[in-house]
Protein backbone atom coordinates (compact mmCIF):
# COMPACT_ATOMS: atom_id res chain seq x y z
CA UNK A 1 0.00 0.00 0.00
CA UNK A 2 1.16 3.47 -0.90
CA UNK A 3 -0.68 5.97 1.53
CA UNK A 4 0.03 9.20 -1.24
CA UNK A 5 -0.55 7.39 -4.76
CA UNK A 6 -3.33 8.52 -6.33
CA UNK A 7 -4.59 4.98 -7.99
CA UNK A 8 -3.99 3.18 -4.34
CA UNK A 9 -6.45 6.16 -2.84
CA UNK A 10 -9.14 5.34 -5.80
CA UNK A 11 -8.80 1.57 -5.24
CA UNK A 12 -9.60 2.37 -1.35
CA UNK A 13 -12.03 3.79 -2.21
CA UNK A 14 -11.12 7.25 -1.04
CA UNK A 15 -11.82 9.47 -3.69
CA UNK A 16 -14.99 9.82 -5.62
CA UNK A 17 -14.29 7.54 -8.33
CA UNK A 18 -17.04 4.92 -9.97
CA UNK A 19 -15.69 1.84 -10.63
CA UNK A 20 -17.07 0.14 -13.48
CA UNK A 21 -15.93 -3.09 -11.93
CA UNK A 22 -14.46 -4.49 -9.11
CA UNK A 23 -12.97 -7.91 -7.62
CA UNK A 24 -10.91 -8.71 -4.64
CA UNK A 25 -7.60 -7.71 -6.24
CA UNK A 26 -8.73 -5.04 -9.50
CA UNK A 27 -10.80 -2.15 -10.22
CA UNK A 28 -11.64 -0.54 -13.19
CA UNK A 29 -12.63 3.04 -13.26
CA UNK A 30 -12.69 5.87 -16.05
CA UNK A 31 -9.73 7.78 -16.97
CA UNK A 32 -10.16 11.17 -16.38
CA UNK A 33 -9.08 12.42 -19.43
CA UNK A 34 -10.47 9.86 -22.03
CA UNK A 35 -8.72 9.96 -25.30
CA UNK A 36 -11.56 8.18 -27.14
CA UNK A 37 -15.47 8.05 -26.80
CA UNK A 38 -14.52 4.85 -24.14
CA UNK A 39 -11.49 4.66 -22.06
CA UNK A 40 -11.35 3.11 -18.58
CA UNK A 41 -8.55 1.96 -16.81
CA UNK A 42 -7.66 -1.14 -15.13
CA UNK A 43 -5.38 -1.20 -11.79
CA UNK A 44 -4.31 -3.59 -9.53
CA UNK A 45 -5.58 -2.95 -5.72
CA UNK A 46 -1.77 -3.70 -4.52
CA UNK A 47 0.36 -1.09 -4.95
CA UNK A 48 3.48 -1.67 -8.62
CA UNK A 49 4.92 0.80 -9.60
CA UNK A 50 5.31 -0.38 -13.28
CA UNK A 51 4.22 -3.49 -14.92
CA UNK A 52 7.88 -4.28 -14.06
CA UNK A 53 7.39 -4.70 -10.73
CA UNK A 54 4.53 -7.57 -10.80
CA UNK A 55 5.59 -11.16 -10.00
CA UNK A 56 1.69 -13.07 -10.29
CA UNK A 57 1.29 -13.56 -13.22
CA UNK A 58 -2.34 -14.63 -12.77
CA UNK A 59 -2.47 -10.68 -11.62
CA UNK A 60 -1.66 -9.76 -14.75
CA UNK A 61 -4.34 -12.26 -16.67
CA UNK A 62 -6.76 -10.91 -14.07
CA UNK A 63 -6.02 -6.77 -15.21
CA UNK A 64 -6.34 -8.19 -18.87
CA UNK A 65 -9.94 -10.12 -18.20
CA UNK A 66 -11.64 -7.28 -16.25
CA UNK A 67 -10.45 -5.12 -19.39
CA UNK A 68 -12.25 -7.20 -21.69
CA UNK A 69 -15.38 -7.87 -19.43
CA UNK A 70 -15.77 -4.12 -18.84
CA UNK A 71 -14.56 -3.45 -22.59
CA UNK A 72 -17.87 -6.02 -23.53
CA UNK A 73 -20.26 -4.56 -21.20
CA UNK A 74 -19.58 -0.82 -22.64
CA UNK A 75 -19.96 -2.43 -25.74
CA UNK A 76 -16.81 -2.44 -27.42
CA UNK A 77 -16.31 -6.39 -27.60
CA UNK A 78 -17.19 -6.57 -31.47
CA UNK A 79 -16.53 -3.06 -32.71
CA UNK A 80 -13.24 -3.42 -30.85
CA UNK A 81 -10.66 -2.03 -28.73
CA UNK A 82 -7.46 -1.31 -27.78
CA UNK A 83 -5.46 -2.27 -24.49
CA UNK A 84 -2.41 -0.27 -23.37
CA UNK A 85 0.21 -0.63 -20.61
CA UNK A 86 2.80 2.08 -21.07
CA UNK A 87 5.70 1.79 -18.62
CA UNK A 88 8.14 4.06 -17.50
CA UNK A 89 9.51 7.41 -19.23
CA UNK A 90 9.84 6.10 -22.46
CA UNK A 91 6.47 4.12 -22.34
CA UNK A 92 4.45 7.32 -21.53
CA UNK A 93 3.83 6.38 -17.77
CA UNK A 94 2.90 9.11 -15.87
CA UNK A 95 0.99 7.61 -12.77
CA UNK A 96 3.41 5.20 -11.10
CA UNK A 97 1.01 2.60 -9.78
CA UNK A 98 0.29 0.17 -13.02
CA UNK A 99 -2.33 0.26 -15.05
CA UNK A 100 -3.88 -0.96 -18.31
CA UNK A 101 -5.63 1.54 -20.61
CA UNK A 102 -8.43 0.11 -22.55
CA UNK A 103 -9.58 2.37 -25.25
CA UNK A 104 -12.14 2.40 -27.93
CA UNK A 105 -15.39 3.76 -29.65
CA UNK A 106 -13.41 4.66 -32.58
CA UNK A 107 -10.97 3.89 -34.75
CA UNK A 108 -7.64 3.58 -33.18
CA UNK A 109 -4.15 4.64 -35.25
CA UNK A 110 -1.19 2.65 -35.68
CA UNK A 111 1.57 2.79 -35.56
CA UNK A 112 0.48 4.37 -31.89
CA UNK A 113 3.44 6.79 -31.89
P1 LIG B 1 -0.24 6.94 -17.94
O1 LIG B 1 0.16 8.23 -18.59
O2 LIG B 1 -0.14 5.76 -18.82
O3 LIG B 1 0.49 6.75 -16.63
O4 LIG B 1 -1.78 7.07 -17.62
C1 LIG B 1 -2.28 7.70 -16.48
C2 LIG B 1 -3.71 7.98 -16.75
O5 LIG B 1 -4.34 8.26 -15.53
C3 LIG B 1 -3.95 9.19 -17.67
O6 LIG B 1 -4.66 8.76 -18.82
C4 LIG B 1 -4.75 10.13 -16.79
O7 LIG B 1 -5.74 10.84 -17.53
C5 LIG B 1 -5.36 9.18 -15.78
N1 LIG B 1 -5.73 9.79 -14.52
C6 LIG B 1 -4.99 10.61 -13.76
N2 LIG B 1 -5.66 10.97 -12.65
C7 LIG B 1 -6.84 10.34 -12.70
C8 LIG B 1 -7.99 10.29 -11.85
N3 LIG B 1 -8.05 10.98 -10.71
N4 LIG B 1 -9.03 9.53 -12.22
C9 LIG B 1 -9.00 8.84 -13.37
N5 LIG B 1 -7.96 8.84 -14.22
C10 LIG B 1 -6.89 9.58 -13.89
Amino acid sequence: MADACLFCRIARGELPVPFLAESVRCVAFRDISPQAPKHFLVIPREHFDSLNEIKDPALVGEMMIMARDVAATEGMDVSGYRTVINTNADGGQSVSHVHVHVLGGRKMHWPPG
